[in-house]
C-alpha cells in the first residue's frame, strides 16, 4: 500500500525511575519518508528511536511498524528488535576490525544464511551505490572516517529493512565530510525509498535532509512539519529559537491601541491585518513576545522593501561578525539588543549609528504566558 504510515507512535511514554524521557508522544512516519527527530541534548530523541528499534520498551502507548503492533505494554506486546525488520545506524559505527569491508557488509546476510552468490551480488550492488567498490578488500583501520561510516551504512542497507533508524550517524565526522555525507545519505535514501527516522540535534542537518522535522523539547513533541513549516511558521518560541542561525530575535513589546508594538525605546507599526488579529485575540494593551529573524532586519541603505517611515529604527553597531558572504551585525538601542544579517556590501562599522528597518511581513508574535505563536 502506498501512502500508509510505516511507523506509528500512539501516546508513547517512557519513564526511567523519576525521569520522564518521553511524554505522550504521537507521531506517524509515512512510507518512504525521511523524518528527522530534532531537539537539544536530553530531549528524548534517542529514547524514542530505541523504542522503535525495540531496544527499549515504552512505559505506555503503542508502536506500529507497517500494520503490526510491535509494542504495547498494556497488552503485553513486545516484538524483539530482530523481528522488527528495522536497521539502526549509530554515531559510533562498530565495524568488525578483523574483517574486510566486503565481509563487514556481507555479515548480516551471512547471519541469515543467504546463499553465497546472492550475497556477492548484493554486496557489489551496495558497494557500487556507496562508492566502496575499490575498497572491498581493505580492513576498517585502512579507511577514513567517512569511508567507515559508508561501510556501516552499507551493512545497514544490505538487509533491505523496512525502516532505517539513524542516531546522529554523521556526528563523528569532521565538518566538511559531514556536509558531503549529508547530501550522499539523502540521495541514497531517495534512491532506496526506505522510510528513515533520523535523530540529530543539528538544525542544519534537519533542515537540509528532512522531508519533515519533528521538534522535541524535554520529552515533548513541539511541532511536526516540513522544513519550511517549522522555519516560517513555528508554533512557539522554542521551535522559533531552536531553528535558524543566528537565532530569531525575541523582544518584549506591548500592543498599543493605535496599532503599534511598543518596545519602550522605540515603536513599530503593525500591518493592519496583524493588528486586527491581535485585537480579536484580545491582546491590545498586553505584553507579547515579538520575534524576527536576523535576515528580516535590514540595513536601511540597502533595502528595497517598502517600509513606512515610522518603522525605521536607529541603533548602534556593537559587534560585526564577517562571514564573507554576509555580515552578522549585533545592534543595540538603549537596553534592547538584537541581531541582523546584512549583505557583504553593507558599509557599517562597529560603533556606527545606523538606520535599520524591520520587515513587518516577516514578524512573529507569541503570547507572553504560554510562549505560543499568535502568528
Ligand atoms: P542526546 O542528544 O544527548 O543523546 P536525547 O535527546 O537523545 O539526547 P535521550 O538519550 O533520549 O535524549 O534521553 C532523554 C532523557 O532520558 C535524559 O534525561 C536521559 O538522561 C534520560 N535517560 C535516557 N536513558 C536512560 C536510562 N537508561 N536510564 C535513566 N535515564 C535515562
Amino acid at each position: 500500500m502506498i501512502g500508509m504510515a510505516e511507523v506509528k507512535l500512539i501516546n508513547i511514554w517512557k519513564r526511567f525511575g523519576d525521569v520522564t524521557a518521553v511524554k505522550d508522544l504521537s507521531l506517524e512516519i509515512k512510507d518512504g519518508e525521511f523524518l528527522v527527530l530534532l531537539g537539544p541534548s536530553g530531549c528524548g530523541k534517542t529514547t524514542t528511536l530505541r523504542m522503535i528499534a525495540g531496544l527499549e520498551e515504552p512505559t505506555r502507548g503503542q508502536i506500529y511498524i507497517e500494520d503490526n503492533l510491535v509494542a504495547d505494554p498494556e497488552k503485553g506486546v513486545f516484538v524483539p528488535p530482530k523481528e522488527r525488520d528495522v536497521a539502526m545506524v549509530f554515531q559510533s559505527y562498530a565495524l568488525y576490525p578483523h574483517m574486510t569491508v566486503y565481509d563487514n557488509i556481507a555479515f548480516p546476510l551471512k547471519l541469515r544464511k543467504v546463499p553465497k552468490q546472492e550475497i556477492d551480488k548484493r554486496v557489489r550492488e551496495v558497494a557500487e551505490m556507496l562508492g566502496l567498490t575499490e575498497l572491498l578488500n581493505r580492513k576498517p583501520r585502512e579507511l577514513s572516517g567517512g569511508q567507515r561510516q559508508r561501510v556501516a551504512l552499507g551493512r545497514a542497507i544490505i538487509r533491505r529493512p523496512k525502516v532505517f533508524l539513524m542516531d546522529e550517524p554523521l556526528s563523528n565526522l569532521d565538518a566538511k565530510l559531514r556536509v558531503k555525507m549529508r547530501a550522499e545519505l539523502k540521495k541514497l535514501q531517495r534512491q532506496l525509498g526506505v522510510t528513515t527516522i533520523y535523530v540529530t540535534h543539528d538544525q542544519v542537518e534537519a533542515m537540509t535532509m528532512g522531508d519533515r522535522i519533528a521538534v522535541m523539547n524535554k520529552g515533548e513533541l513541539q511541532q511536526v512539519g516540513t522544513p519550511d513549516e517549522v522555519y516560517y511558521k513555528p508554533v512557539n518560541t522554542f521551535v522559533a529559537g531552536f531553528i535558524g542561525s543566528p537565532p530569531m530575535n525575541f523582544l518584549d513589546a506591548t500592543i498599543t491601541d493605535d496599532g503599534f508594538l511598543d518596545f519602550g525605546e522605540f515603536k513599530l507599526k503593525l500591518l493592519q491585518d496583524q493588528f486586527e488579529v491581535l485585537e480579536e485575540e484580545n491582546m491590545v494593551g498586553k505584553e507579547v513576545i515579538f520575534g524576527i529573524r536576523p535576515e528580516d532586519v535590514h540595513d536601511a541603505s540597502f533595502t528595497h522593501i517598502d517600509v513606512p517611515e515610522e518603522n525605521t529604527v536607529k541603533a548602534t553597531v556593537d559587534i560585526i561578525e564577517n562571514l564573507g558572504g554576509e555580515k552578522i551585525v549585533h545592534l543595540r538601542r538603549g537596553n534592547i539588543s538584537f541581531t541582523a544579517k546584512f549583505p557583504k556590501e553593507s558599509k557599517v562599522r562597529e560603533g556606527d549609528e545606523v538606520s535599520v528597518v524591520f520587515d513587518m511581513k516577516k514578524i512573529h508574535i507569541f503570547r507572553k504566558d504560554t510562549e505560543k505563536a499568535i502568528f
